[in-house]
């Protein structure tokens, strides 16, 4: 893994929506920790059940967080891009919650797990901005579980592709199998519903990637899912405990 020797810069835009959102005081303390590397495809940041010593904020690219099924098959539980954050729980357990696999190249900050939690007890901001993001993530689970359950494949194909355009932006480097395994679904069904979207003028696609044509349009495809996962993401939490700046954060040993 590639890895620069620089970090983010005082007061710069790091890309990552999560670090961004922090007040200065705040990115001041946390940014001689972070790392810029690249994310290759397929590399693996965590497996699941195994110890975490990193963690990694996104700025490009996309990170499918994915737990083993019983005949060892990884299911997609739901992906990562420049909106969040990789392995989240290990902040509290510093045990890897799923393994989470590149999906689309690109890159990162990456900070030591046991760095974090001490920024964690410092800063005024970053603690809100976590939890934040992990109630943005359990609503984002339980939607993903409802629409795997009752809603269409066209359906979750819309609501992965609007989230991976959130994520990642306007161009999806992907394949038909590999949206396939993230969804659990058959190529052959993928491959219907991308060719409707392109007919409708929604998505065009090319050799290995997806740009969204139609943004609008795409969200009128969508089930509910979406708008509900989007509210989980911009929800201003109201919390005593955070307002007093009283949260303990500690760690199993
Ligand atoms: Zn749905």
């Amino acid at each position: 893994m590639a890895d620069t020797t620089t970090n983010a810069g005082v007061g710069s835009k790091t890309g990552n929506l999560l670090l961004d959102s922090l007040p200065e005081g705040d990115f001041r303390l946390i940014e001689p920790k972070i790392k810029h590397v690249e994310l290759q495809k397929h590399q693996i940041l965590s497996m699941q059940g195994e110890a975490v010593q990193h963690l990694y904020f996104p700025t490009s690219g996309l990170v499918s967080c994915r737990a083993s099924g019983s005949q060892g098959e990884l299911i997609e539980i739901h992906a990562v891009g420049r909106e969040g954050l990789v392995e989240p729980a290990a902040i509290l357990t510093s045990i890897a919650a799923v393994t989470a696999e590149v999906q689309i190249e690109g890159a990162a900050y990456r900070i030591d797990v046991d760095e974090l939690c001490g920024l964690i007890r410092q800063t005024g901001e970053l603690p809100r901005a976590l939890l934040k993001y992990a109630y943005s993530l359990a609503v984002r689970m339980v939607q993903a579980t409802k629409c795997a359950m009752f809603h269409t494949v066209k359906q979750r194909l819309v609501l992965w592709l609007l989230l991976a355009h959130r994520a990642h932006g306007n161009v999806i480097p992907c394949t038909h199998q590999s949206i396939a395994e993230a969804l659990g679904a058959r190529r052959a069904s993928i491959t219907l519903v991308l060719e409707s979207l392109v007919q409708k003028g929604i998505i065009e696609r090319s050799r290995g990637r997806i740009t969204i044509a139609n943004r609008g349009d795409l969200e009128e495809a969508s089930c509910e899912c979406f708008q509900l996962i989007k509210a989980g993401l911009e929800i201003d939490l109201e919390c005593e405990l955070l307002a007093k700046q009283s949260l303990v954060v500690t760690k199993h040993p």
